[in-house]
């Protein structure tokens, strides 16, 4: 897909370019990123979206579902070195009967858990009170992520 293709109104095409989404990205690949979520859940609640505007799976080409897979399985050490969660939800809401607050542009939530949060139901869309300052968030992440990212390959 081509600039020109990608709507001008998403946040995920934008953040790429946008002063306040760069902010929040903790790490580029090739075909995908990891942006911190604006309205976490926890602290180190990460998303994982592909640079192409794509909103089903079925559309996705096989070298982006495989670096996407790729950079969950980098988010799920990187949030590991950093929180030392007891556990982490990944998954993604398809649709917004299904929970999607971006509908159009799919992405992977991971969202560390520790004993004593609610369940996995109400994780996505709602607006929480920040455990940790998004600024300091990323600070902390990035330099994991960059630690990390050369021996997945
Ligand atoms: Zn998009």
């Amino acid at each position: 897909m081509t600039r020109s293709e990608e709507p001008a109104g998403c946040v995920f095409c934008v953040a790429k370019t946008d002063g306040d989404g760069r902010q929040l990205i903790v790490h580029e690949g090739t075909l995908a990123y990891v942006i911190l979520n604006k309205f976490p859940y926890n602290a180190g609640h990460l998303m994982v979206v592909p640079h192409r505007h794509v909103a089903q799976l079925a559309r996705l080409e096989s070298d982006e579902l495989n670096e996407m897979a790729l950079l969950t399985q980098l988010c799920e050490r990187v949030l590991n070195d950093a929180y030392s969660p007891q556990g982490i939800n990944v998954g993604m809401n398809l649709g917004r009967p299904a929970g999607a607050g971006i509908v159009d542009h799919l992405h992977i939530h991971l969202v560390p858990r520790w004993n004593g949060d609610t369940n996995f139901m109400t994780v996505v869309g709602e607006v929480r009170v920040l455990p940790e300052e998004l600024p300091r968030t990323a600070e902390r992440l990035r330099p994991l992520f960059h630690g990390l990212a050369p021996k997945l390959s």
